[in-house]
């Protein structure tokens, strides 16, 4: 890739500091960066999300409860159907971590 400011040839980087999140994208010798669009908007995402309270629905299969995600968590964390989580137990509920 090519750089705006300079026009010299970008170099790609692993774990470039965005926000409080480390992610590819290319970087300069003039000190410019892209970083790459698909996992800075997901950086964007996960903040957003940070500062809004979500809600999620019970659902039921047979006799198995289900918990049905918000689209946008689906989307910050790329979780797949199918795919296994974790979940601890806290003292005011539980917490679901994305393995
Ligand atoms: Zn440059």
């Amino acid at each position: 890739m090519k750089c705006n400011k300079c026009g010299k040839m970008m170099k790609y980087s692993k774990g470039i500091k965005f926000n409080e999140y480390s992610i590819d994208g290319w970087k300069c010798s003039c000190g410019e960066i892209y970083y790459d669009p698909e996992q800075a908007q997901k950086v964007l995402l996960l903040n957003k999300l940070k500062k809004e309270v979500l809600k999620a629905k019970l659902g039921k299969i047979r006799s198995n409860l289900i918990l049905r995600l918000p689209r946008d968590l689906e989307h910050a964390f790329s979780l797949e159907k199918g795919e296994n989580v974790t979940i601890k137990v806290e003292d005011d509920g539980f917490r679901v971590v994305a393995a």
